[in-house]
């Protein structure tokens, strides 16, 4: 039987990070990948803080050359009201923009580059069974003509996204305590883009805060539409082959016409109760990263940047690992992970409640404050000296009952705030 020092299951972007930087550090590492790639995944709009991941990972070369869409910022709407985010503005100093990708062409890429590195990438593998201890593990996996393969590693890195292979194997999910919610989506013709719709991603709340369409714009000139509700919202929307979807979009006043006439580039795709948590993050053998621990919720796009985030950090767990040091899983990885989740957790919870809008849509909105927003919308959720990262479970609810009631206060003594 084969044996390598590295499997790492799924070449999405937490797999493809992890597998490129262990292979940078000189290991033998093999991809296992259920999927012939280029193949469609949702997840189009990146933060500027999966550039570093990118680019420690030496992935972030070779998506340059793909012009994809530059991603500077991000607006928020509601009717009216509208706010814009600038990267370039954040609070905490890095990576002022990223992309818009169509994850077709940005996983292929990333499969690829690593590739190139040296990494045996398997497409069409689908890892059916894994035998996990603390020096060796088993791993059963079926080829695209139905053949089953073994191979032994030394270590296992899940990145297995929306599959969760271990998790499903060992027990690890466990309910995620938001609402269960759904998306639909396609691809657009956008020919009605201008410069005040910008080619940054857009976001629109409505229905008292519990939807939202997101208005993703790729370089090709077509756009990314998705609508997100409850579940019987979406699934409603998805029947008829997306009828209401496509009327809703069509008629949305909020998007005032843009996509009125535009052909869809595929029939509209739905995706439900994806929200979910995870009851630990390694074990014997393993690490989890990517969408196989925790997915929270899709508002603020940072499935991605967790992805290649604990791709890479699992990666840099799993190089020690190999050196004989004794790694602390739980403090070293698990409990950093979910430091980040938990700060988006906060905003996640604060979007489907109206806090985060009351914020960021009133004019009493300080520059200062704005920053510090920004810095979280692109993804620097690990930086304690941003208060809205260290606080973030209790300055949203706080912030938003002061705009509150200043602004009725306002509102009492003849509209001046
Ligand atoms: P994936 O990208 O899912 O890759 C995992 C890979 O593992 C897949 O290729 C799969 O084929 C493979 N695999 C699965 N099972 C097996 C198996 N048994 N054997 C071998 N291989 C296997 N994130 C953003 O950053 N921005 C967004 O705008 C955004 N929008 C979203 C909208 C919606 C509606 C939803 C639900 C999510 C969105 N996300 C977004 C989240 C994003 O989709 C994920 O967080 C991201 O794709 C996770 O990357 P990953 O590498 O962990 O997994």
């Amino acid at each position: 039987m084969r044996t390598v020092d590295v499997v790492v299951i799924g070449a999405g972007p937490a797999g493809t990070v992890a597998a490129s930087y262990l292979k940078k550090q000189g290991y033998n590492v093999t991809i296992l990948e259920k999927e012939k790639f280029p193949r469609f995944q949702i997840g189009e709009s990146l933060l500027p803080c999966c550039m570093e991941h990118l680019d420690q990972s030496g992935l972030l070369d070779a998506v340059e050359t793909k012009n994809f869409q530059k991603k500077t910022g991000a607006a928020f709407m509601k009717g009216e009201k509208r706010c814009e985010f600038l990267f370039s503005e954040q609070f905490t100093k890095g990576w002022t923009w990223t992309w818009q990708v169509k994850r077709a062409d940005f996983d292929l890429t990333l499969a690829e580059a690593t590739r190139a590195k040296g990494v045996d990438v398997n497409f069409e593998c689908e890892v059916l069974k894994v035998t996990c201890s603390p020096d060796i593990q088993h791993i059963e996996y079926k080829d695209a003509d139905g053949n089953i393969h073994e191979i032994q590693s030394k270590f296992i890195i899940d990145s297995s996204g929306y599959g969760r292979v271990l998790p499903r194997l060992f027990d690890l999910s466990k309910p995620s305590s938001f609402t269960p919610r759904g998306a639909i989506f396609a691809h657009l013709e956008d020919r009605n883009r201008t410069e005040k719709t910008s080619n940054n991603i857009f976001v629109h709340s409505f229905d008292n805060n519990k939807s939202w369409i997101w208005a993703i714009p790729f370089s090709d000139g077509s756009t990314s539409v998705g609508i997100v509700g409850d579940k019987e919202k979406i699934t409603a929307m998805a029947e008829n082959g997306g009828e209401a979807y496509k009327n809703f979009i069509r008629e949305f006043e909020d998007l005032s016409g843009r996509f009125k006439d535009s052909e869809l580039k595929f029939e509209p795709r739905h995706i439900l109760g994806y929200s979910i948590g995870v009851k630990k993050m390694y074990g014997d053998g393993f690490v989890l990263s990517g969408n196989s621990t925790e997915f929270l919720d899709p508002i603020f796009s940072s499935g991605v940047t967790f992805a290649t985030a604990s791709g890479l950090l699992s990666a840099k767990m799993t190089h020690r690992h190999l050196q004989g040091e004794t790694v602390d899983w739980e403090n070293e990885y698990e409990k950093v992970i979910q430091k980040g989740i938990d700060v988006f957790r906060s905003y996640v919870t604060g979007w489907y409640s109206g806090d985060f809008q009351t914020i960021v849509f009133t004019p009493l909105i300080d520059n200062n404050i704005k920053n510090q927003i920004c810095s979280v919308l692109a993804g620097y959720v690990w930086d304690q000296s941003n208060p809205f990262v260290k606080k973030h479970d209790t300055i949203l609810p706080t912030l938003a009952k002061v705009i509150k009631m200043k602004e009725k206060n306002a509102d009492d003594s003849g509209g001046h705030l």
